[in-house]
Parts: C-alpha cells; structure tokens; sequence
C-alpha cells in the first residue's frame, strides 16, 4: 500500500477503483524491449489542457491536485497560501500510484504497467525563482523535502526506483514555476542500472567504493576540483559528456540521498548548490541544465536474494548537473566534448571567485 496515503490526502483513494494503467480511454504500459534491455513507456498522447494563469503560484493552490506534503507556518491551511515548498501530484502523469502493479508476459515479450507515482516539488512561492535567485535557506528547504518524500514513497515495496530532476530553460518548454520532479516506478530506470552494475562490478575486484576512489584521486590531483566544501566536492568527471558537466560527491561514504542529509550536510549542501548556480549563470549567460540526483534504489524492494547485496558498500549517492544537454554531441552513441574537462573545472572557478 502507498504510504502517502496514511498523510490523509485523497488523491489516492479517490481512484482506489481505477484499472491498472487505464488513463481515460488509454491504456499505458511499459514495454521492455529484450535485445537491448531498455523499458519504453507506450503512452498515446492526451490533449494537454489550456492553462493561462500558474497553477503553482500561491493562490492557485485550488488548480493543482490535492497537495501531498507542503513547509507551512503552524496553523497554515493545506491547499491554501503561506507555504515555502509544495508537493502536488504531477498533472497528466506518466505513473500512477492509484494503478493496481500488474506484470505480465505478453508471448515472449515483457510488460508492467506504470504503477508509480508523479510528484512536482515547487521550490519556492516566487514564480521566477531560480536556484541561482533562491537563498540557500530555500534550497535546504528542498533538499529536505527529497529527503521527505523518499522516505515516504520507499515505504511502499512495489517502488523500485525514484528519479529527482529539475530543469533549467529546457528548450520548448515555456519557462515556468520552479519545480523538481519526483518520478517512482516499479522497474529500475536504465541509466541507474548501468550505474549500480559498474559500482558492483568495480567494488567486487578492488573490494573499495568506485565514488571513494574518485573523490580521493581528483582531491589530490586538484586539477577538475571546482570546490571543495567540508561535506562535499564539485568536481567536472574525468569523462564530461558536456563542457561544464559537474558533479557533486559527497566526501563521506552513503548509499542513499534521505539517510546522508543532515542538520550540517544540508545547509552545505544548499549553499554549494546556491554558489555553483549563481556562478553558472552569471559566469556563463544562465544556461538551461538538468540536475539529477543519484541515490540507491528502494532496497525494500528485492525482487531475487541477493539484489543489491553489496550495495551500501559498493554505491555512493551524489548529484550530477549537465548543462546544455541538447548540444550534447554524439557518434553512435559516444560523446564527443571538444573542451577539455580541466579548462572547464578552471572556468568554472574562475567564475565562483568572481562572484565575491
Ligand atoms: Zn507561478
Ligand atoms: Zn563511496
């Protein structure tokens, strides 16, 4: 059963009758296509609905779906004004969490329907915020609210896999409110499951964290260093897919995001974040980016003995920031960069030290 609902909110219950992966007169599913391992989500297309004032501002609350978390002062009315983050069912979603789980072979074929749940977390009640404009308070506000919101949606075992991202300037999407988005399905995304195996694979031979070992090199070697913080490094990877792509590594081991975030690690958190947006945008003319946040999958939810049975020791959360992923350039599926990652980690302190 979702855990949401114990929170009292009636965006569940209310389609408790609802057939799996049924969304109106469509049938959703998630189809896994067995030569290349990947899960694709047949979706035919709805008529997005006209919206002209911002469903996320405060004083819309009525235009979003009932709100499943909110920040408010004590005696602030859910679904009312007065909130400093905002948790509302993603409209359209792509996942369900009202779906009954069903999975089925279809002849040779594999299929799972979209159970999961669609969450926008709005970061903020100002419509034109963006992190480079929110005071690092705002933003440690947010980095609690993942952490809330992963520790409620892994409390249901069907969930497997729960993807944070936010987008900055995504190009043919209207600028809109700020909002992270939570995405938690029954299957592990792709891209994780290449990440977890490596991690595993890496941690089998050397009997040592692949992420421990990054942090350790690129510290003393310096040279893609961007900052250094107590808690946390901002590195450019040894292997950027895009000229300013940055991650950040937190220096102490930890599988998952919800169980690292604490009183000090957040605030550092958010003020490395705060720092390295406003160096980005004033330091290269705000560019749209997409954050993603890497955490360890739901380990409540094992499917074989032996699922992830290294994985404290052998993942390592963090962030991963690609700036202007639409000019990524690829051949067949590799990357081409033509900056060299070390200029890009010295330009991007250039531009830290530059803000004061
Ligand atoms: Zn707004
Ligand atoms: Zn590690």
């Amino acid at each position: 059963m979702y855990a949401g609902q114990c929170r009292g909110h009636g965006y569940h219950s209310e389609h408790a009758a609802a057939k799996s992966g049924v969304a109106g007169d469509r049938v959703d599913e998630l189809r896994k296509d067995p030569t290349r391992g990947h899960w694709v989500l047949i979706r035919p297309k709805a008529k997005p609905p006209r919206q002209t004032d911002c469903a996320y501002c405060p004083g819309a609350e009525h235009l979003t779906g009932p709100e499943i978390a909110a920040y408010r002062p004590e005696g602030s009315l859910a679904n009312g004004p007065g909130w400093t983050v905002r948790v509302v069912p993603e409209p359209d979603a792509y996942f369900r969490i009202e779906w009954e789980l069903v999975r089925e072979g279809v002849g040779m074929f594999d299929m799972i329907n979209p159970r999961g749940a669609s969450e926008l977390v709005v970061e903020s009640p100002r419509h034109d915020d963006t992190l480079a404009t929110m005071e690092p308070a705002g933003i440690e506000a947010v980095l609690w609210m993942y952490r809330d919101r992963l520790l409620d949606l892994k409390r249901d075992g069907q969930i497997r896999d729960i993807l944070i991202s936010r987008h900055h300037k995504k190009p043919g999407v209207a600028n809109h409110h700020p909002y992270s988005r939570i995405t938690a399905i029954p299957i592990v995304f792709d891209e994780t499951r290449r990440e977890l195996r490596e991690a595993r694979e890496y941690y089998q031979y050397k009997r040592r964290c692949l992420y421990c070992d990054i942090l350790r090199q690129e510290i003393s070697a310096e040279e893609r260093v961007v900052r250094l913080t107590p808690a946390f490094a901002a590195v450019v990877p040894y292997a950027p897919r895009v000229p300013l792509e940055t991650w950040i590594l937190p220096r102490q081991h930890g599988c998952s995001f919800e169980e690292a975030v604490r009183a000090e690690t957040g605030g550092d958190l958010a003020r490395l974040l705060s720092q390295y947006f406003r160096a980005l945008a004033r330091g290269f003319g705000d560019p749209g980016y997409e954050m993603v946040l890497h955490t360890a999958p739901n380990l409540r939810s094992r499917i074989l003995q032996g699922d992830w049975a290294t994985i404290r020791d052998d993942y390592h959360w963090h962030i991963e920031i690609m700036p202007e992923p639409e000019h990524a350039n690829r051949v067949g599926g590799i990357f081409v960069n033509e900056t060299r990652p070390e200029v890009s980690a010295a330009a991007l302190r250039k531009a830290w030290a530059d803000q004061g």
